[in-house]
């Protein structure tokens, strides 16, 4: 086995979620590990790879296209998950070269994607982000707002909705972790209510893996854990 350091700490990310998810009386294989690697190279994906890490979060779509490009030789084993803010134009390369898309916030947005989606691709994956933590954060669709706007996603053909994603601001204790969390799986639990296949709850980062998993996660983004800290300023 590799003991790359991305390696080894890939395995402590994975004891976390284990922990958390016999915490939460959950079976682990019921949270899915997102590796986020925005900011850092091709070549510390592929010793996640190497390690047996399947799935990527990029943020950045240029940074995203040319990563992906970088490692086309593994391209039909990597799933590729778009995980940042999304502008109307840019949203062809994306329909064209990722597998999911977590960030969608609005019916533009997603009826693009939609349109965009290539002739014999599979259809893309997207969660539908939504705002939980109030007005400090740009991002999201507003709680209130998310069952209309889900409906209306879940109806374009080219797309298939999974579920929710959230970016709850960073909280102290494991409790103020909770709060957001469980409100992202409670409006989870209504779009299903309503008769939504939802089976994607998009949450937990390096800092709240526990509360978000404890919370109901199906899938959590960490980066930092993984990769490091990251250095923006190139
Ligand atoms: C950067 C990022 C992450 C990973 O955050 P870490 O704290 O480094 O684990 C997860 N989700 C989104 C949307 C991000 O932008």
């Amino acid at each position: 086995m590799s003991s790359s350091p991305v390696a080894r700490h890939l395995d402590e990310v994975r004891q976390r979620i284990a922990k958390a998810a016999a915490d939460a009386s959950r079976d682990a294989s019921s949270v899915a590990l997102l590796a986020v690697s925005k900011t850092f190279p091709a070549e510390d994906v592929r010793a996640a790879f190497d390690a047996g890490q399947r799935a990527f979060g990029e943020n950045y779509v240029q940074e995203a296209v040319a990563k992906i490009a970088e490692l086309a030789d593994l391209r039909s084993e990597i799933e590729w998950h778009f995980i940042g803010p999304l502008q109307s134009n840019k949203t062809k390369v994306v329909a064209e070269n990722v597998d999911w898309v977590h960030s969608v916030d609005r019916l533009k947005i997603a009826q693009r994607l939609s349109e965009q989606r290539p002739d014999g691709m599979a259809p893309l994956n997207v969660c539908l982000q939504v705002n939980v933590s109030g007005e400090e954060s740009k991002s999201g669709v507003a709680p209130d707002e998310a069952l209309a706007l889900a409906r209306q996603i879940a109806a374009l053909p080219f797309l298939r909705l999974r579920g929710l994603m959230a970016i709850p601001e960073p909280a102290g204790t494991l409790d103020e972790q909770r709060a957001p969390h469980r409100r992202l799986r409670e409006i989870m639990d209504t779009l299903r209510a309503d008769g939504l296949e939802l089976d994607t709850l998009s949450m937990g980062m390096s800092a709240d893996i526990e509360a978000a998993i404890l919370e109901g996660a199906t899938m959590v983004r960490i980066g930092t854990a993984i990769f490091g800290a990251r250095d923006y300023s190139n």
